[in-house]
């Protein structure tokens, strides 16, 4: 794993907008040039609003051109106080962020690695995307068939 990866999902977590969970989490995307995207939590007064890591990284990352660089990713999570993150807990992607990672992860033409982080950064799991989003729906679902 780039070892900078979930360095730079913390420093995004301490950006994040959480003012009703008090949670924040970075996500960094890992391009096949090396080169890092990272997103942060964005939540609103209108709860169902709110945008997860994951999908703000991935957004950036989509109009930037480049969903079909991404990589791996590093997620990096935890109780939001004085502007930090705090915690023991590794912090996984939600179901809606699995859908949305596995979306690029078929542009990508990669089964993405996830690297799943507590705040402190003392937990680091390692995952693939296919064990986190078993029998996952997609583009062939729709008999679409990804061109390059
Ligand atoms: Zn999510």
């Amino acid at each position: 794993m780039n070892p900078s990866l979930l360095d730079a999902a913390k420093a995004a977590a301490s950006n994040a907008h959480a003012p009703y969970s008090g949670f924040g989490v970075g996500a960094a995307l890992l391009l096949d040039d090396g080169s890092i995207v990272t997103g942060c939590n964005f939540e609103n007064a209108s709860y169902g609003l709110s945008l997860c890591a994951e999908a703000v990284a991935l957004a950036t990352l989509n109009a930037q051109g480049k969903l079909r660089q991404l990589r791996e990713v590093g997620i990096v999570g935890g109780a939001l106080k004085d502007g930090a993150i705090g915690g023991k807990a590794p912090v996984r992607p939600c179901g809606r962020c699995r859908q949305i990672l596995n979306e690029a992860a078929q542009l990508a033409r990669t089964d993405l690695i996830v690297h799943c982080a507590s705040a402190d950064l003392s937990v680091v799991e390692k995952h693939r995307l296919s064990d986190l989003l078993p029998f996952s729906f997609g583009p062939q679902d729709l008999g679409l068939v990804q061109d390059d």
